[in-house]
């Protein structure tokens, strides 16, 4: 047996050992509280980077910790193996994206086992294999029966590189792919749809969620709740049908200030209404308008441009025939296509009044308005004018007013609308669950029975981007029978967003081999929902926010009896490198790999969660990741060395043995608050410091031996989450029972942990002004900030300059003062 601390020998024998004897698979205990916890898997879309390991290691020292707590911890893994990434990368190396797909997962699975994390790889999920895809089918079926799937036509984004259809959440700024930046487009198609809009209220709320606030806030906005009014506008046109526009809106107090009108370009009563002479110019603006993305349409950057139609509407609540014009910053997918513009209350409306020198009528006079045309769009609260009998009213109590006058006379009425959209699921590829639906020219859409779950994604399929599924030219995949008049009939060859897979892969970890459904009842009761998960914040509005409504709908299912996935959620921050984000263009990628191979998986570990707060992140250094090599090497020497020295059974300096049992409880206390905060570079740093003193003591041999083993203990039973091969090496060492990993969590002694106090006496000018407690620990900068911080003292410092202070430690402090 050596004596040097070897990681790559110690690491591999002890992940060996772990392995055969199965020390983190988990079966359900009813006598212990149960821990579900849980890191986003990983896309397998290469092999593993520093951020998995920033995402994963410090959550798996939380799980280790939560066992030695006496949890019964489910900590599982698996891989998001659908989509589009893998699929592109197997095109581009020509090979298929199962074999793609598969590779990968053997060299993330063998860079994760290198880790030495605490998970139950028996539980291992792969969304791309049909034991598992077979399930998401079984859902979405489930979620059709509930009537929360539809097929509808429905403008969507498009890549024209991609070629396929993109979600909302997938066009980055710019109105370009996230893939491949490239700009979208729009097309109609039929799609088929998740009903997600039907819990748009309950996704707002997250009042049973310990969830990071930004996270809470962006998926509240993403649901973008809001109140107001529903109200037409008349029209009066012989030979066209519609007699009134409807528009929605949330100032109902500023509709006596409308002075125009806008609609979509694509609206329906564009054509209708607009006059001969109008004609050319409004067919132009059109054929521009398409040519955009929804977002670019939106941006606020953008020039307002419109074109007037020649038409009127009557805006009713003052008998006003109003001009109606087109614009491309009107979206026909929100709301109905129309808007009501009031210029001297909106900033955009005043932009294109000023721009088409349309009227601007103030309603809502600003405090102090002298009656002068408003020098910018005035947005804010203040008193009717221009407004007939609401004239002289605050404008927040006329909000109500206008409503009740609107609805008494039939205008309109009180509605509420949302941001949401429905989720659209279809993806025009091949890398995904084939979604299970049969068109029959005589029965139509019929749903493929559960027994014949799954749908196979065939192996053979022509793979390459077309513009249309895929699936759609394997003849063996389309031609199936009617699963209800058995009749020739063709299959839906579209594939399901794998937004959709991820949406329930934390259910399939409870009973990964369970066969007779997506899984047992029983096992999901027992674990979920989930305690802690761990990702990262970029999912915020899409994978965090499908799971949750998922969870909502198949409890609504009666399929599970609880209604949110996720009970605490913490997002990690990002590991960056010669002060930028990781990069291969920036050459400054750093890989695990070499650093587990070279210094060992627990200085890794330990390193990344010494580099800054977790949700912060920090800056990757070589020499600070020696730094904590060599802390290691340091624990390890002590340990060992504490071994060889022979300490007394008796103290020799009682003093001594109190000090080192205060430290050694001191430390459990800290490191125990700042684990359950996830202060890991603190943590680490509590640790630091108690090694230094532990060498100190070793050194004057001025302890006992009972002492000394207590604290050394402490030591390795406070590091065993963060360095899990180091401290079981150790821990055998000195002849205590495998596993270190089957050990209680220490607790502190609250009288030993508590610090030894003394009077401190603050003078001013040589005279006693105060007497305060202070910790026998202080230091020289605390006390001073403690002794500034006196009330008293504070006043007598009160425009006086302080020219020196003499501190005493642990008796006094004169302060010199002019
Ligand atoms: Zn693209
Ligand atoms: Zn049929």
């Amino acid at each position: 047996m050596t004596n040097r601390y070897d990681p790559q020998i110690i690491e591999a024998k002890w992940q060996a050992r772990w392995d055969a004897d199965g020390l983190y698979e988990v079966t359900e205990d009813p006598t212990r509280p149960k821990w579900y916890a849980l890191t986003m898997f990983p896309y397998t879309s290469g092999d593993l980077h520093i951020g998995h390991w920033y995402a994963m290691a410090p959550s798996d020292v939380y799980a280790r910790y939560k066992r030695m707590q006496g949890y019964n911890v489910m900590h599982p893994m698996g891989f998001d193996a659908f989509g589009l990434p893998a699929e592109n990368a197997a095109i581009k190396r020509h090979i298929h994206p199962l074999n793609w797909t598969m590779q990968n997962i053997d060299t993330m699975r063998r860079q994760l086992k290198t880790m030495g994390s605490c998970y139950d790889w028996g539980r291992e999920v792969i969304t791309c294999v049909p034991e598992y895809y077979k399930w998401t089918q079984w859902f979405f079926l489930r979620l059709y029966k509930g009537g929360l799937v539809y097929r509808a036509k429905a403008p969507v984004n498009w890549c024209p590189s991609c070629q396929t259809v993109l979600a909302n959440e997938q066009v980055v700024e710019g109105g370009k792919c996230e893939r491949c930046s490239t700009a979208v487009t729009r097309e109609d198609r039929e799609q088929w749809f998740l009903r997600i809009t039907r819990y748009a209220d309950e996704l707002m709320y997250h009042s049973t969620l310990q969830w990071p606030e930004r996270i809470k806030i962006m998926q509240k906005n993403w649901v973008g709740r809001s109140e107001g009014v529903d109200i037409s506008f008349g029209l009066d046109y012989p030979g066209v049908e519609e007699k009134e526009i409807c528009i929605f809106t949330t100032r109902p107090d500023t509709i006596l200030g409308v002075t125009f009108m806008v609609l979509a370009p694509e609206h329906p009563l564009v054509r209708k209404l607009t006059t001969p002479e109008r004609r050319t110019k409004v067919e132009e603006y059109i054929t521009a308008s398409r040519r955009q993305t929804d977002i670019e349409r939106l941006s606020t950057e953008k020039e307002k441009t419109g074109v007037f139609t020649g038409a009127y509407a009557t805006n009713r609540l003052n008998g006003e025939r109003v001009p109606i014009w087109i614009a491309d910053y009107v979206l026909l997918s929100y709301g109905t296509g129309a808007v009501m513009a009031v210029p001297a209350h909106d900033t955009r409306d005043f932009e294109f009044a000023k721009n088409f020198g349309i009227p601007i009528r103030t309603v809502i006079a600003p405090p102090g308005w002298s009656g002068a045309e408003l020098a910018e769009a005035y947005v804010d609260p203040g008193t009717m004018a221009n407004s007939g009998q609401f004239n002289g009213m605050p404008s927040e109590k006329a909000m109500g007013a206008i409503t009740n006058f609107i609805e008494q006379k039939g205008y309109g009425k009180r509605t509420i609308t949302y941001h949401l959209r429905d989720w659209l699921i279809s993806r025009q590829r091949y890398w995904g669950a084939p979604i299970p639906m049969v068109y029959c020219d005589r029965c139509g859409i019929v749903p493929v029975p559960e027994e014949n779950l799954p749908v196979l994604l065939p192996p053979d399929a022509d793979f390459k981007p077309t513009g249309e599924s895929p699936l759609k030219y394997c003849k063996s995949f389309v031609e199936t029978s009617c699963p209800q008049c058995k009749a020739p009939a063709q299959r839906e060859t579209d594939t399901m967003d794998t937004f959709m897979c991820s949406s329930w892969y934390f259910l399939r970890y409870a009973s990964p081999h369970y066969d007779r459904s997506a899984f047992d009842p029983e096992k999901v009761k027992y674990w979920l929902p989930v305690d802690q998960y761990t990702g990262g914040a970029e999912h915020a509005v899409m994978h965090l926010f499908y799971a949750r409504f998922f969870i909502k709908a198949i409890q609504d299912l009666g399929l599970v009896d609880f209604d949110e996935p996720f009970v605490r959620l913490f997002n990690q921050g990002t590991i960056i490198a010669q002060k930028h984000k990781m990069s291969k263009s920036r050459g400054n990628v750093v890989n695990p790999d070499d650093y587990v191979s070279d210094l060992g998986a627990d200085t890794v570990r330990a390193y990344l969660m010494f580099v800054g707060p977790w949700e912060q992140g920090g800056e990757w250094d070589d020499s600070g990741i020696s730094g904590m090599s060599r802390w290691l090497h340091r624990v390890w020497n002590l340990v060992l060395q504490g071994e060889e020295t022979p300490l007394p059974t008796e103290a020799v300096d009682p003093g001594a043995v109190k000090e080192l049992r205060h430290r050694t409880h001191k430390t459990i206390k800290r490191v125990t608050e700042d684990l359950e905060r996830f202060r890991y570079n603190t943590m680490l740093a509590y640790l630091m410091e108690f090694t230094n003193y532990l060498a100190k003591v070793l050194a004057d041999k001025s302890v006992d031996v009972s002492s000394w083993q207590e604290a050394i203990n402490a030591l390795l039973l406070l590091l065993a989450p963060t360095a899990p091969h180091l401290t079981e090496e150790l821990w055998g060492r000195a002849g205590h029972p495998y596993s270190i990993h089957h050990q209680p969590f220490p607790i502190w002694d609250m009288d030993l942990a508590a610090e030894e106090q003394f009077i401190l006496v603050i003078q001013v000018n040589g005279k006693l002004r105060d007497k305060i407690n202070a910790p026998v620990s202080i230091t020289e900068t605390e006390a001073r900030e403690l002794a500034f911080s006196q009330p008293r003292i504070k006043a007598l410092l009160e425009g006086k300059q302080v020219t020196n202070v003499v501190y005493v430690p642990q008796k006094l402090m004169n302060l010199v003062v002019r």
